[in-house]
């Protein structure tokens, strides 16, 4: 049988060898720290659990709406509208199985097989495959650490070409952490006007934000609004990854293209869960910034001790789980993230893993316990220590 030639251009996660070798480790009585793994380690909030439970015992487990709960879409809306100070209508609001199927759902409303794609790197690998399954191409624009990950609009402006139909914005950022201010935000709002380009903006970690800031979002600037798809989610924010659901606001003449798209691949986003992702919306408040307190004072921990370890140079971003650092006297990330795990037993992910541009840094997430990373970095530390 032959396989799509698609699938020859989408790269395996590199999170999953870290894993799996980490796991072997495990077993023969190692005790590994894992700073490799991006999901949040609480449980999910008693009060979206108990509406789910109590939608489950009220039977509410039938197809629904394929564009999901009216509900929710009207909470999604609201919520986004008071956060990011522009209004949203409930009917540009999909429920989707999580953030990633947004993505797939906005970037397809206007992609033709061979179209393009920008696509600022390091970014989260799913980024190429979800470009690549549409027979479109990414375009990688390098953000540079020396230049504080912040995009550079010469190089994204060089990278545009005719065949240029979208740019793929994540802010908070995976895998650098840095949340893009407002002054880049209206370069890149210039260039997508100027060059008619669809700017879908990732924003699913907009909770998870340090020093108190609220990111700024493109969609509220002038003249935005209809070319932006901004998505977002609750894995994060309320620690509800293996949940699946997610949701997108999208410009008026989108919602139909997307909702068709959705209706044939999805049809619906599970009926009971929806009721749990309302309650998150309408309860979850409390508990998610408990946790995104806790990720701050981690965070705080990772970036005090970073900082007193040799030629270990750190741009610590203002959001998300992650911190990047570039290690400078190893170029060969890939090498120093197995050494770390078989010799310090710390599980990381090698920044090459999230584009060119990673090669000499090492992802590693905050969102495993204050003791894990603690007891993570200093092993690193004398790792370091011993090598220099
Ligand atoms: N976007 C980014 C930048 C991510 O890092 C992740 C998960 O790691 C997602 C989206 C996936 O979100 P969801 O679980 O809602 O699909």
């Amino acid at each position: 049988m032959n396989v799509a030639q698609r699938f020859s251009h989408i790269p395996s996660p590199a999170i999953r060898a870290m894993v799996e070798r980490s796991q072997q480790l495990e077993k023969s009585g190692i005790r590994v720290a894992h700073l490799e793994i991006g999901r949040p380690d609480f449980d999910t909030p008693e009060v979206i659990k108990a509406a789910t439970k109590a939608a489950l015992d009220r039977g509410e487990v039938h197809y629904g709406p394929n564009a999901g709960l009216p509900e929710l879409r009207k909470a999604v809306a609201h919520y986004m509208s008071e956060r990011r100070d522009v209004t949203w209508e409930s009917d540009q609001v999909l429920i989707t199985n999580g953030a990633i199927e947004a993505l797939y759902l906005s970037l397809m409303t206007v992609l033709e097989p061979d179209d393009e794609v920008l696509i600022p790197e390091p970014c989260w690998t799913a980024y190429l495959g979800i470009v690549r399954l549409m027979n479109a191409v990414p375009r990688l624009v390098p953000l540079q650490a020396n230049n504080g990950f912040d995009l550079d609009l010469v190089a994204l402006r060089q990278a545009i070409t005719p065949r240029t139909k979208a740019l793929l914005l994540n802010t908070p950022h995976n895998p650098t952490g840095v949340i893009l201010e407002r002054p880049s935000l209206e370069g890149i709002a210039e260039l997508a006007q100027e060059h008619d380009l669809l700017i879908v903006c990732d924003e699913i970690y907009d909770q998870i934000c340090f020093d108190g800031q609220t990111p700024p979002t493109i969609a509220a600037l002038p003249g935005m609004q209809e070319r932006v798809a901004l998505v977002c989610g609750f894995s994060k924010t309320y620690s509800m990854t293996g949940w699946r659901i997610g949701y997108v606001a999208l410009p008026h003449p989108l919602v139909r293209p997307a909702l068709l798209a959705h209706a044939n691949i999805m049809s619906s986003v599970n009926t009971f869960i929806q009721y749990g992702a309302l309650a998150a919306l309408t309860g979850g408040g409390p508990a998610a910034a408990l946790m995104s307190a806790e990720y701050q004072k981690r965070r705080d921990e990772a970036v005090r001790l970073l900082q007193c370890m040799p030629d270990v140079f750190l741009t610590p971003g203002g959001g998300s789980f992650f911190l990047f650092p570039r290690f400078l006297k190893f170029r060969d990330d890939q090498q120093l993230a197995q050494r770390l795990l078989e010799e310090a037993h710390v599980a990381t992910v090698p920044g090459s893993a999230f584009g060119p541009t990673g090669a000499g840094h090492l992802r590693l997430s905050v969102s495993c316990d204050l003791q894990s990373i603690l007891e993570g970095l200093e092993r690193m530390h004398q790792w370091l220590t011993a090598r220099n």
